[in-house]
């Protein structure tokens, strides 16, 4: 596995879920990257909250190719108990789609007396504590572009009768398929020490060969794309990551394209389709 990372802390963040679960839970929303939504999920989250009703909020929602959004937000509307929403930092009001949505997917709660118990889930750098702060309304948790902790569940009322927590601790993503776990790298969600930026970048320019080639070639100023190398040698090249003697410092090159990439610079781009996670997924339940 060429991501070698293991955040640790799982046990008590799946303790504290258990918790909720048996103090109540009535919809689980799970915060999801909207630019790689299967490889940001947990795998495990589904069991640990033995089949509640789920909110899929595929955050930042501004980074990602609109038409495949559209396909994740039908492929998870399709599936039993389940909604999806898209959202983004910049939305000056996520309560109301979040409310909403949650109503819908238990209308049986939600009054003084039997109050909407919802709990808000995601892996590290999905966003959480920037939709939280907004839903708070004030900088109550941290953000930061590293991966973070929240430490004790906090509750927040968003509105008569609808209660949302916030569990403490972290969830892994899925890293256990290889793919998943490039797509994290790229996006920023896994720790830079996990992993090799050079071998990260050579992926993500294989995905955007194949799906947004004219975004490398016009960024980079790229007459015609060849190989994975010679792409990320030409972008060294064109960022005057050279040293002396004329070789390009590969692994600065790769640095250059993911902050690129996690800054936008490259347009909206999604990592993967549903269709594609599905087949790896397949693939490696046969493994
Ligand atoms: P957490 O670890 O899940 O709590 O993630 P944070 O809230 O700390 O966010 C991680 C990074 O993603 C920060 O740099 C945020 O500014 C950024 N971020 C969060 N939400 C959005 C969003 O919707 N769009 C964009 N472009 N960036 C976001």
């Amino acid at each position: 596995m060429p991501i070698n990372w293991f955040p640790g802390h799982m046990n008590s963040t799946r303790q504290a879920i258990k918790d909720r679960v048996k103090a109540g839970l009535d919809v689980v929303i799970e915060l999801l990257d909207a630019r790689l939504p299967g490889s940001s999920s947990n795998p495990l989250l589904a069991a640990l909250t033995t089949g509640r009703p789920a909110l899929k909020v595929l955050n930042k929602q501004d980074l990602a190719d609109p038409a495949v959004t559209a396909d994740w937000l039908a492929h998870y509307n399709a599936q039993p108990h389940t909604r999806a929403i898209p959202l983004d930092a910049g939305d000056k009001s996520p309560a109301r789609a979040i409310v909403k949505a949650c109503r819908e997917l238990a209308p049986q709660r939600g009054d003084m007396h039997k109050p909407l118990r919802v709990l808000i889930c995601g892996i590290p750098n999905v966003g959480k504590s920037t939709l939280i702060n907004t839903l708070v309304g004030r900088k109550a948790a941290k953000t930061g572009d590293e991966p973070g902790i929240t430490k004790i569940e906090q509750k927040i009322v968003l509105e008569n009768g609808f209660y949302l927590f916030d569990t403490p601790g972290m969830l892994w993503p899925r890293i256990g398929i290889e793919q998943s776990g490039y797509h994290l790298a790229a996006s920023g969600a896994i720790g830079r020490n996990a992993f090799d930026e050079a071998e990260v970048a050579l992926e993500l320019i294989a995905v955007l060969k194949r799906r947004y080639p004219d975004r490398l070639q016009e960024r980079y100023g790229l007459a015609e794309l060849g190989a994975e190398d010679a792409v990320l040698e030409a972008i060294g090249l064109k960022r005057g990551a050279k040293i002396r003697g004329g070789a390009v410092q590969m692994h600065k090159a790769a640095e250059a394209l993911l902050v690129d990439y996690r800054q936008g610079l490259l347009g909206r781009i999604t990592l993967e389709t549903p269709a594609e996670m599905a087949a790896w997924r397949r693939a490696a339940a046969e493994d």
